[in-house]
């Protein structure tokens, strides 16, 4: 028994000295996946700003209808592919739901400064000039839009 309780505090001092030497190494281990995930992050922020820059060009007069839309779905296709890299178990419909939540924000945003007119950040409803609440759902419009 007194073996026993030796053999114990042998592995659990064993575990001590050896804990720092293969620490590091874990380390080392998951620093790639983290640099693969920020690489992703970065792609993913790539996307939406085409997708931004797309909407620009669109709404300028510099693509057609046909061009918008077909890189639009390009970038979807692709800002999708990624936020499955990223989020491998929440796949399919959810991350469709992403994306288009996504391009709905940019379509506000750019709306917003080519028409001159302000939307509600919490529904998306067009607000008239001077509202200080929306008139769908009663958020305080911040000041500025
Ligand atoms: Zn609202």
């Amino acid at each position: 028994m007194i073996y026993f309780l030796f053999l114990i505090m042998a592995w659990v001092a064993l575990g001590l000295v050896a804990y720092p030497l293969w620490r590091p190494q874990r380390r080392i281990v998951a620093e790639p996946s983290l640099g693969l995930r920020d690489s992703m992050k970065s792609q993913q922020d790539a996307t939406y700003f085409a997708l931004t820059e797309l909407q620009f060009d669109y709404e300028l007069g510099n693509l057609s209808p046909q061009d918008h839309q077909e890189l639009e779905e390009k970038y979807r296709a692709k800002a999708i592919s990624i936020l499955k890299e990223l989020d491998a178990p929440n796949q399919g419909a959810a991350l469709d739901k992403e994306v288009e939540e996504a391009i709905k924000e940019i379509r506000l945003t750019r709306g917003k400064g080519v028409a001159g007119a302000s939307f509600c950040s919490k529904c998306g409803t067009r607000l008239q000039r001077g509202d200080r609440f929306c008139s769908n759902c009663g958020s305080p419009v911040r000041s500025g839009q």
